[in-house]
């Protein structure tokens, strides 16, 4: 389908992050061109009055079939909210059933701009389906727990990940990561041999970091290391990784996560809502680690709006550090777009806005009372918008949301068997 959007606000991150007033042509799933020369035959037309088009954004870290537990177990601390409140019930929960909370997540994500996600998840192949499905783009990893490369119970996820990663043989949409799930539930054996696999495999590895305190001290006392240092010690870093979190770091451990050119995922709410405190991200950036932004699962959150996500990055470091240039508008939506696409290895791909790249656009109405005046667009997108103004999605040349309206997804269907769910599980 070729498509083109007139005159629209596009919103370009070379040589800086800028908007300038065009056409943007849309074929063969990618942006064929920016302008409006040239003879184009367009069998669609959208057009871009009062309408910003920017890159889709790009989350970082979720868990999607959590969304099941979207204000189920709040006002908790990190402990007893994962281990008395969430993990018990997930054991009742059963494939099918994921795979519909699975889709409650990509519809939410879609209707708040949101193109692309790294999702670790407990359901084999089910995040793979609801990608398909839906229509968006995905890197998918396996939650791993083991104790040792042969530990029966940890090479059984593993043969998951690898049967998840059959599944989807051939989609160019879908790529995958493995993804031990923290230093507190996979064994050194395990973590070791998961390395070992994912250079095999040439896949990038996924994992909880330094999110809690108590994890933190404790691996102080267990290994005499913090857990960054003790990852990369197990050889971890050698592999391509996205780093959840990151919230306890020392200033050596933002150096190692930088010389190894660790990707650092922060999910600046999910943190403060479980009272795990605040990521040294003014410090992460300054090093020149890739920051990347991510919604974490729908029970720590409590949604998958990434509009809201890149907001509190930036409110939140100028808080927190006492300095107003901390986490500039320009450079939290960087996080959240192209630093995301480097982050999954999607770099050149999606995350910008340029002749060639796939076309994960995300089209704003400017006509909302909180977007005007257009002083700024950047400034408005993070400090103003609140992801009510995405009014169409576009995923790899599929239009995925129009007006509104979810085109991949039959929204009243996935209501009625979230409710169904609720009232079996919780
Ligand atoms: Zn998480």
């Amino acid at each position: 389908l070729n498509i083109v959007i007139k005159n629209a606000h596009v919103l370009l991150c070379e040589p800086e992050l800028r908007t300038v007033q065009c056409d943007l042509q849309i074929s063969g799933g990618r942006i064929a061109g920016l302008g409006s020369g040239g003879v184009f035959r367009a069998d669609k037309v959208i057009d871009g009055a009062h309408k910003l088009v920017m890159p889709g954004l790009i989350n970082c870290h979720t868990h999607i079939y959590m969304s099941i537990f979207r204000n189920y177990a709040d006002d908790l601390n990190f402990h007893k909210w994962l281990f008395d409140k969430i993990m018990p019930v997930e054991d009742r929960l059963e494939p099918e059933d994921a795979y519909w909370c699975n889709l409650l997540s990509c519809l939410e994500m879609i209707k708040t701009g949101t193109t692309c996600f790294l999702d670790m998840h407990m359901f084999k192949g089910q995040s793979v389906r609801a990608a398909m499905e839906s229509g968006m783009r995905a890197v998918i990893s396996r939650g791993l727990v083991g104790e040792s490369a042969d530990d029966p119970a940890g090479s059984g996820r593993l043969a998951e990940a690898w049967e998840e990663m059959d599944m989807a043989r051939g989609r160019d949409r879908i790529g995958f990561m493995l993804a031990p799930h923290a230093i507190y539930t996979c064994g050194a054996g395990y973590l070791r041999h998961l390395v070992e696999m994912a250079k095999e495999k040439d896949i990038g590895l996924h994992i909880h970091l330094a999110e809690s305190k108590k994890e933190f001290d404790d691996a102080l006392q267990a290994y005499g290391c913090t857990p960054t240092a003790y990852l990369e010690r197990l050889g971890l870093f050698a592999v391509p990784t996205v780093a959840a979190h990151g919230v306890y770091l020392t200033d050596e451990d933002i150096a190692i996560l930088s010389r190894n050119g660790v990707h650092v995922a922060s999910n600046p709410i999910s943190n403060m809502k479980l009272g795990n405190g605040f990521a040294p991200v003014d410090k992460l950036l300054r090093a020149g680690v890739n920051l990347c932004v991510g919604t974490d699962g729908a029970s720590s959150n409590n949604t998958l709006n990434m509009f809201k996500e890149l907001s509190a990055l930036s409110y939140i470091h100028k808080g927190v550090t006492g300095d107003a240039l901390s986490v500039s508008a320009r450079q939290a939506l960087t996080c959240g777009t192209i630093n995301g696409a480097k982050a999954l290895g999607l770099g050149g791909k999606t995350g910008a806005i340029a002749p060639g790249m796939r076309a994960d656009l995300v089209v704003i109405d400017l006509n909302r009372p909180q977007m005007r005046p257009a002083n700024d667009l950047v400034s408005a997108l993070v400090y103003s918008a609140n992801g009510s103004e995405v009014e169409t999605v576009i995923i790899d040349g599929q239009i995925v949301l129009e007006g509104g309206e979810a085109k991949t997804l039959d929204e009243e269907r996935i209501y009625f068997e979230i409710d169904r769910i609720k009232n079996k599980v919780l």
